[in-house]
């Protein structure tokens, strides 16, 4: 410890820069102030050996001065090896002058650099660290050390790495998602200048190779076409968009209809070529919808849109046409004639609320309930959210629908709870368009003390698209949230745009894993890997998790052992009614079955 009689001071008011330290922190303020000195450094002696951080201290000449146990077990080095040593034995190499360059200038500019830099350990491995430096002056203002602390984040990158990459391609053909190539897209946009063709291409009567010749032959007629269509789209990106339907975004110069058409051409002979798999050739047609992106300030929502209705369009021509995007495709005889209906829907009382449970994996018991829009409509029958809240985002709708649906919501559970029958929370979808919403935080907030609902008992589910908004009011308006107390839920998990490294910054309580990966579970490896990576990943960040779309005890059973904490689905019960849910809450103190 004697080499650690640097100003203790200095040194005390550096270490609230490493989070595990900030409980030991408090401690040893208050101690060095009350106790003697002496208690004060064998405290700090503790920390500095037991802390799970790696500690580096050398004086002002970068000469090592002191290690912990922590550096020990992170870089291989024992503390006699590298006493009188300079930290370069741990460079790994990968990082150029510049970069060291940058880290001097912040150190002695500022008196301190963050971040994140590649090390070798001593058996040559190397590793990557989240590092904070920090120049420690003595009462004069002279420097005296650096005081580095570190921890090991290589694991976590690696469960980063994989989780992205099994969230990002298609398992079956190797090929990026959606969301993977309108990300790209959207990065490409605005630089290059360009316009892109995108073409959404179905293969008509797919399902009838699978039922016909089994799901292998209908797996590698998949891949057989994913590879074709890569081939005769080099200069585009291609992707699979759903079971047989992939999409493909090509660039174009101007958004000439002849040079669209061309491409269009030679994507049809491309694929007009029959295909052989295992000693049967086989043809197909496909129908293709087509938009053209040439507005950067267009969403890859409402892009996707667009080749989605030039789709439908097309299919609904018959069997091998192609339909460009026009306004009109947004018209009667589409989802949109809908519109009319749901803005009366409201005050004809044709909306109402559903109630799905969540369960607490360890207990079997009901965690929350998640409340799922319906629109009950007089001749159509009920109507999916799916089908009619893209609709209402569209046409500024969600606002006033949202609100509605966050007092209905709390209305009901404050009923539940004044009859003694609700559970610990209530959780609530958000459209992203509601969230954008000036008033949103406000109106939230406003509800929970109209309805006398503590914001403990609310939580707000947000898709990914929420989360990566690059509006600087997003964070102000998460951090609002979260510290009025309020639970915030990333919905879908693994269908969007989002990466981890990025959320861990944001006060997210909790991430609910889309039922795609569930669905598969337990049998389907690739399944496997994403619910644990995902699962090592949020243990380690604090976040809880939800896994969706649980519908058999099998895959219960799974997520329980693997450690999951919230569990929802049919398995446990399907939306219903608040009359129904009424009933489900009485009668239960036992999972709701
Ligand atoms: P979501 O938030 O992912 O909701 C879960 C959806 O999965 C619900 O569909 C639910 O009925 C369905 N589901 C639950 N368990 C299972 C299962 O075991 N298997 C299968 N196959 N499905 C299961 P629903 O009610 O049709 O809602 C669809 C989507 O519409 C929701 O997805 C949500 O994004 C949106 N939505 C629903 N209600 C609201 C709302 O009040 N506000 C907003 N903004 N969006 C809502
Ligand atoms: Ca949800
Ligand atoms: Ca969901």
């Amino acid at each position: 410890m004697s080499s650690l009689s640097i100003s203790i001071a200095s040194l005390l008011t550096f270490l609230p820069l490493s989070l595990a330290l900030g409980f030991f922190l408090g401690q040893l303020f208050k101690s060095y102030r009350n106790r003697s000195k002496r208690m004060t450094l064998r405290l700090m002696s503790e920390v500095f050996d037991h802390t799970h951080d790696g500690v580096t201290i050398t004086d002002a000449t970068g000469t090592i001065v002191s290690v912990n146990r922590t550096f020990t077990q992170v870089t291989g080095y024992s503390e006699k090896e590298v006493l009188g040593e300079n930290p370069r034995i741990l460079n790994s190499g990968y990082h150029d002058q510049d970069f060291y360059k940058e880290y001097w200038q912040a150190l002695i500019n500022k008196g301190i650099w963050q971040g994140e830099i590649w090390n070798r350990r001593k058996d040559g491995e190397v590793y990557l660290e989240w590092l904070t430096c920090k120049a420690v002056k003595d009462n004069k203002g002279k420097l005296t050390h650096f005081v580095a602390i570190f921890s090991d984040i290589t694991e976590h990158r690696r469960q980063e790495a994989r989780l992205a990459q099994a969230t990002e391609n298609d398992r079956l053909t190797g090929l990026p998602n959606t969301a993977n190539l309108l990300r790209k897209l959207t990065k490409n946009l605005p630089s290059l200048q360009r316009q892109w063709c995108v073409l959404l291409v179905d293969i008509n009567n797919f399902k009838l190779v699978n039922s016909s010749y089994g799901f292998s032959v209908g797996d590698q007629l998949l891949n057989n076409i994913a590879k074709r269509l890569q081939k005769c789209c080099s200069q585009g990106l291609v992707a699979r968009h759903s079971a047989d339907v992939f999409i493909l975004a090509v660039p174009v110069i101007n958004s000439s209809e002849a040079e669209q058409l061309a491409e269009i051409s030679s994507l049809r002979k491309c694929l007009s070529k029959p295909f052989s798999i295992l000693g049967r050739l086989m043809e197909f047609n496909i129908s293709i919808g087509v938009t053209i992106w040439d507005d950067a300030s267009l969403t890859t929502s409402s892009v996707l849109q667009e080749a989605e209705l030039a789709l439908h369009a097309a299919k609904s021509k018959g069997a091998g046409q192609t339909r460009f995007f026009t306004e009109d495709l947004r018209s009667e005889k589409n989802p949109l004639a809908y519109l009319q209906g749901l803005r009366e829907a409201l005050s004809k009382n044709e909306l109402s609320l559903f109630y799905q449970p969540l369960i607490t994996a360890a207990t079997g018991k009901t965690h929350a309930l998640e409340v799922l829009l319906r629109w009950i409509h007089p001749t159509l029958g009920t109507i999916p959210p799916d089908d009619f809240i893209p609709l209402a985002e569209r046409h500024g709708l969600m606002e006033p629908l949202g609100h509605w649906i966050l007092q209905q919501a709390l209305k009901q559970f404050a009923k539940w709870q004044q009859e003694g029958i609700a559970p610990p929370r209530i959780a609530v979808n958000v459209s992203p368009v509601e969230f954008q919403s000036e008033h949103f935080v406000g109106n939230v907030l406003k509800a929970l003390a109209n309805y006398q609902v503590d914001p403990s008992c609310l939580e707000l589910e947000l898709t990914e698209g929420v989360f990566v908004e690059q509006d600087p009011t997003t964070l102000e308006k998460l951090n609002e949230l979260s510290k009025s107390g309020i639970s915030l839920a990333i919905d879908d998990f693994g269908t969007g745009y989002s990466s981890l490294a990025y959320l861990k910054h944001l006060p997210v309580n909790q991430l609910k894993i889309d039922r795609a990966f569930v669905k598969g579970l337990p049998e389907n490896e690739a399944d496997r890997a994403i619910i644990e990576s995902t699962l090592a990943l949020c243990r380690g960040l604090k976040m809880s998790v939800v896994a969706e779309g649980v519908e058999s005890i099998e895959q219960a059973n799974y997520l329980r052992q693997e450690g999951c904490d919230y569990l929802q689905g049919y398995f446990y019960g399907r939306p219903a009614d608040k009359e129904q849910t009424s009933l489900r809450l009485k009668k239960q103190k036992q999972p709701l079955v």
